[in-house]
């Protein structure tokens, strides 16, 4: 059995960055929200487009959010999940839905979020995270992997992610102490190099599962 790994962080913690490493060497899927949401975020729903939301750096009710979980958790033979649970209630749901074998809190303080998030590119290909100073890539707006377009994300604009850290402290911190208290969380430093968050990752997930 594939491992089922739950990375929690601040919106720029780095949680994607690590998840695409831990999907190859782990063999495991990455359940993303927020890529999910993304991809139908013109989807009408009963509380409105997903997209009415994400721009303004407010979380998408849980009843949406939560289908999207079960549904690909129920696809997945391991899985890393990123994004979510963000506030308790998911956390709940989450722990009726499935068991989970590591958490990981990728622990970066604030003042270094914002310069993260705005300087952060995607490629609109596959989906690779760029920085346009800590994680150049070979050629400028263009992706090493892939070669597709670099795209800056519609919410990483200064002032959406200034009230999506907002957001974060208000509900999803609550998140990282309940699993703390559970005594499950294991804390990495995010603030070192992607090469050294890996390595700590690594030894987390080695050292749970
Ligand atoms: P999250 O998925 O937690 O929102 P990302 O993985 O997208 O965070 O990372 C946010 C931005 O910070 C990206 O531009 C990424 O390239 C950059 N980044 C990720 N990890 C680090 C790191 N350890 N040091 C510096 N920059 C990083
Ligand atoms: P992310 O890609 O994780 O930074 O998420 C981008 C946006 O998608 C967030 O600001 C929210 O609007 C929405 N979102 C992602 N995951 C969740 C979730 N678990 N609950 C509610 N909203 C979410």
């Amino acid at each position: 059995m594939d491992p089922n790994i739950l990375i929690l962080g601040a919106p720029g913690a780095g949680k994607g960055t690590q998840s695409r490493r831990i999907t190859e060497k782990y063999d495991v899927e990455h359940v993303t929200t927020g890529d999910a949401l993304r991809a139908n975020k013109h989807m009408e729903t009963e509380h409105g487009t997903p997209a009415s939301y994400m721009n303004e750096g407010e979380l998408v009710p849980d009843p949406v959010v939560n289908e999207i979980v079960k549904a690909a958790l129920e696809d997945a033979d391991g899985y890393v999940l990123d994004g979510y649970p963000r506030n308790l209630s998911q956390a709940e749901y989450l722990a009726d839905i499935t068991d989970l074998d590591a958490v990981l809190y990728l622990d970066v303080d604030k003042s270094v979020l914002v310069d993260r998030l705005t300087g952060r590119r995607v490629c609109d290909e596959c989906g690779a995270n760029y920085h346009v100073d800590f994680n150049q890539p070979e050629e400028s707006g263009v992706c090493d992997e892939c070669g597709g377009e670099l795209v800056q994300r519609e919410d990483d604009t200064e002032e959406t992610v200034r009230e999506r850290i907002r957001v974060y402290e208000e509900n999803t911190q609550p998140v990282i102490d309940f699993y703390d208290d559970e005594g499950e969380l294991v804390r990495i430093d995010g603030e070192q190099t992607p090469d050294e968050v890996w390595d700590d990752v690594q030894d987390a997930i080695e050292s749970s599962v």
